[in-house]
């Protein structure tokens, strides 16, 4: 099928590509990397009157340092470009090895980081990740701009809090901790396919025992689902077997997945809490072996 009829618009500026979101409202839509919207377009599952084209806009893209050993990512970036990005893996390793499990490399040559985000696909990888970073949201719009933490930003299935009249510039990450143990899997059905389950998570340590953690999942509910009670258990505790089969039941008690198509709910709690167990036993491995 081909997308409805539609007026195309390809500003310069973000004031620019503000002014025509404010101006045109719900029947306004960003195009990105067009990889979601265009096929929504497509089958007709999206038909919105107005294209605000992303693309000429200059400064929204690329991958900065802050002063506090921070990332900012200009939401226009490739997901290729931060692949490619070879001081990543050091400054923020999950997030890097989160980039190459997003579809195929034709896809994140022209997907974008901020698209990914908005178009929040609840089996998507960078949500998840963004969530699990504590990264904030910078989101502009002819009134000015503000900022939402990742947290914060994802309402339930593909509703997030950027309006209608807003785009998301920019991506805050914070510093990266040195010796934080972390770990990112997912089950899909072939390579390249989005998750049917996966997982996020970071553990700092003190010696042998675990002060602070963030376990993440996705594919699991209309958001990324942070699972507290889990990342509680672990406080204080060392992360040896007992704690890990602990954890995994945990979040197999508080996963409430829906069912569909692609697996039960009952498989996605079982999975859920097997890959989370699964990859904090990697992480204290690949830590034992140096390469926290
Ligand atoms: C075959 C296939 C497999 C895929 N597999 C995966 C996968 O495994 N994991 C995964 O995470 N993704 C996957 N994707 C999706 C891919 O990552 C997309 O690139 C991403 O979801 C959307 O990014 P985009 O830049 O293409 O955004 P677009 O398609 O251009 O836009 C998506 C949505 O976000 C909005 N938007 C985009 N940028 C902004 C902005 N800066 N401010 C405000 N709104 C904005 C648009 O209005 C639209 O609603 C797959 C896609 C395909 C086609």
């Amino acid at each position: 099928m081909k997308p409805a009829p539609f007026d195309y618009y390809c500003p310069e500026t973000l004031d620019e590509a503000a002014g025509l979101l404010e101006q045109h409202g719900d029947d306004g839509k960003v195009l990105a990397g067009g990889q979601s919207l265009m096929p929504l377009m497509s089958l007709r599952l999206a038909r919105p009157s107005v294209i605000v084209d992303l693309n000429r806009v200059s400064g929204l893209d690329g991958i900065g340092a802050n002063g506090d050993g921070g990332l900012h990512i200009g939401a226009l970036t490739r997901q290729r470009a931060l692949e490619r990005d070879a001081g990543l893996p050091a400054r923020n390793p999950l997030l890097a090895a989160a980039v190459p499990l997003i579809g195929h490399f034709q896809i994140r040559n022209r997907g974008t980081v901020g698209g990914s985000l908005v178009h929040a696909d609840p089996a998507a990888e960078l949500p998840a990740v963004t969530v699990a970073l504590g990264a904030d949201f910078v989101l502009a719009s002819a009134g000015g701009e503000r900022v939402v933490s990742a947290d914060e930003f994802y309402l339930g299935y593909m509703a997030t809090a950027c309006e209608a009249n807003e785009v998301l510039t920019e991506i805050r990450v914070p510093a990266w901790k040195t010796g934080r143990l972390w770990a990112i899997d997912e089950v899909s059905r072939r390579k390249g396919d989005f998750a049917m389950v996966g997982v996020a998570l970071w553990a700092d340590m003190d010696g042998s025992t675990c002060t602070d953690s963030r376990i993440t999942l996705f594919g699991v509910g209309g958001r990324p689902v942070r699972v507290e009670k889990a990342e509680q258990r672990l406080h204080g505790a060392a992360l040896d077997d007992a704690t890990l089969k602990e954890v995994e039941r945990i979040v197999f008690e508080e996963l409430e997945p829906d069912s569909d198509i692609h697996a039960s709910a009952l498989y996605r709690r079982e999975v859920g809490g097997v890959l989370t167990r699964r990859a904090l036993r990697a992480a204290a491995e690949r830590a034992t072996e140096g390469g926290a």
